[in-house]
């Protein structure tokens, strides 16, 4: 019993795309590029109805540990080379104490995880998330964060040819929207000056 207790609970990983939304929404970084630093944060209420099954296994959440694990997630997706996100990723999984381990049900044996630091079971969960993911798809490179004006949010690049930029369709738009009207200006500020 004391060496469960040590090791700690299971983790089961955070569905990806939740923790692509709770980075976005309570990360300091994509908070400030656009502007919503003074902002209220979501009400935890609200954001447990947004996928009630995957936050039952963290029942005593606060908007400080929210704000916490989203800035400690966001270098992973930040990274600027393979090394960067390895190295993100293993001081994640180091600060959560997430440790392998084996577990059985009858004679079937599986790999599972273990928080072994009590209070960052959500850090765990996170970490094991993107551990996960690498592991099917080991390009880091596909997780990126958006190069749109005023925002920063991240995203997982799952598009064939793995060229994502934006985070979404409308900071894709509005960033040709953008580039449209500044050659346009250029053009005609061209032609003025040529008339
Ligand atoms: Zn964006």
């Amino acid at each position: 019993m004391k060496g469960a207790q040590r090791t700690g609970r299971e983790v089961v990983a955070l569905p990806l795309p939740l923790l692509v939304n709770l980075v976005n929404a309570w990360g300091s970084a994509p908070r400030k590029a656009c502007g919503k630093s003074a902002q209220a944060y979501s009400t935890l209420s609200a954001w447990r109805a947004t996928s009630p099954l995957a936050w039952r296994q963290f029942p005593r959440l606060s908007a400080t540990q929210l704000v916490e694990v989203a800035d400690l997630v966001y270098p992973v997706f930040a990274a600027g080379s393979g090394r960067e996100c390895a190295q993100s990723l293993s001081r994640l999984a180091e600060q959560a104490g997430l440790t392998p381990t084996m577990a059985s049900e009858g004679w079937r044996v599986r790999e599972a995880w273990r928080c072994a630091h009590a209070g960052q079971e959500l850090l765990a969960a996170a970490a094991l998330a993107l551990l996960e993911h690498l592991r099917a798809s080991p390009d880091a490179s596909r997780l990126g964060t958006c190069h749109g004006q005023a925002c920063a949010d991240v995203f997982v690049d799952q598009s064939p040819a793995g060229l994502r930029q934006f985070c979404s369709l409308t900071c894709q738009t509005r960033q040709r929207t953008r580039a449209y009207r500044a050659g346009k200006r250029e053009t005609e500020a061209r032609s003025t000056l040529g008339a």
